[in-house]
């Protein structure tokens, strides 16, 4: 099957540059989106094909299209970075690529070729460049490839029919005010993914099987929650969005990817990171008692949540069901804050980027 080229068909009314502007000066997460679109389909028999970039507005679909009553969906998000000398690069779009290959397998779709999901990427940024915020900061084009069922019908099976798309949102900088350590909820009943599931898939079922315990943990004054594995109830996941790291002195470790974790490319990215600073990164098993116990010992020092849109969040304060203790004073912590600054300096093009991760666009 050949891979599509993407045939360019850009809108004849962008924004101009003075509302663009407007909203780059404070875009927020997620809130508005740029031009144009691309979209390529997949039909069984045909393989992948139309390839386009258009411009961007509402999908037109029956009501009985498979992805609104089974949610056979799947997504990926990564960011563009406006480099020193003006060009643009993403951060390792080969790992998303290969990801979302992952999570189509998994959900039973067809798996995009990763040169596709990279040209589909760098065809939307090539023509929506200008918002792509200025170099600097911690501003970014965030990039939302995403895959849906399209085949109509209430037939319970792998759709015949798929739809591809990529947009792009433009992202302020996470803590427009300074880093600010969050506060998490750990949940020891509701539990976000099984093995033998999907909890490795990017799938926005993992997200809807989460709100209930979000909401419940927003109502408990935090602002995330954390999951535990759902047998044993005592090894520590991730969040909800995000994977964790603890900060032994010197040393830093995440949980294990045991098939109920997303296998975040900011995690991946940070053991490579951590190891060139000089720290030792591992990955293993931690069970919640250990967390607790460790950080009343004083052994762990710090611990953080990691994932493309944050970057890297300190976790300030947790709390579960029977007590709640604060993280490094509940502070940002001093390795937090230096593994953030490092990893956001290859992404901003300050630091060298000894790993071959940026993607260069023009
Ligand atoms: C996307 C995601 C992450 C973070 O992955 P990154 O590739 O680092 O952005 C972590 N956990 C879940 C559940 C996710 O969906």
């Amino acid at each position: 099957m050949t891979t599509p080229t993407i045939e360019l068909k850009p809108s004849s009314r962008p924004l101009s540059d003075t509302e663009r502007d407007a909203i780059l000066a404070s875009p927020g997460f997620g809130r508005h989106f740029t031009d144009h679109m691309v979209t390529v389909k997949w039909t069984e028999g045909r393989g992948w094909h139309d390839g386009q970039l258009v411009p961007y507005g509402p999908l037109s679909l029956d009501p009985a299209t498979n992805v609104l009553h089974y949610a056979q969906e799947i997504f990926e998000g990564l960011k563009a970075y406006r480099q020193p000398d003006g060009t643009v690069a993403t951060f390792r779009p080969d790992m998303n690529a290969k990801r979302f290959q992952h999570s189509a397998w998994r959900l039973g779709m067809p798996e995009l070729p990763v040169e596709t999901f990279i040209e589909a990427c760098d065809a939307l940024v090539q023509q929506d460049k200008d918002w792509v915020p200025a170099h600097g900061g911690e501003e970014s084009l965030y990039l939302r490839p995403f895959m849906i069922a399209t085949e109509v019908g209430l037939g319970v099976k792998p759709a015949n029919e798929y739809l591809f798309v990529v947009i792009a949102s433009p992202a302020g900088a996470y803590f427009p005010g300074g880093v600010k350590p969050v506060s998490i909820w750990l949940s020891e009943d509701r539990v976000r993914a099984v093995p033998g599931g999907v909890g490795d898939a990017k799938t926005g079922g993992n997200y809807a099987a989460s709100l209930l315990a979000q909401a419940e943990a927003a109502a408990k004054g935090c602002d995330q929650v954390a999951y535990l594995d759902a047998v044993e109830h005592k090894w520590v996941e991730e969040l909800g969005g995000m994977n964790l790291y603890f900060v032994y002195g010197n040393k830093i470790v995440t949980p294990t990817l045991t098939g109920s974790l997303l296998a975040g490319v900011t995690r991946d990215s940070l053991l490579q990171v951590a190891r060139d600073l000089g720290y030792e990164a591992e990955e293993t098993r931690v069970s919640i008692d250990q967390w607790q116990a460790d950080t009343e010992s004083g052994a762990l020092t710090e611990v953080f949540a990691c994932g493309t849109a944050a970057v890297i969040t300190p976790v300030g304060t947790v709390k579960r069901a029977t007590g709640e203790w604060k993280q490094s004073g509940g502070e940002a912590g001093e390795v937090t804050m230096r593994l953030r600054n490092a990893l956001l300096d290859v992404q901003r093009g300050t630091a060298e980027d000894r790993h071959g991760w940026m993607h260069k666009l023009g």
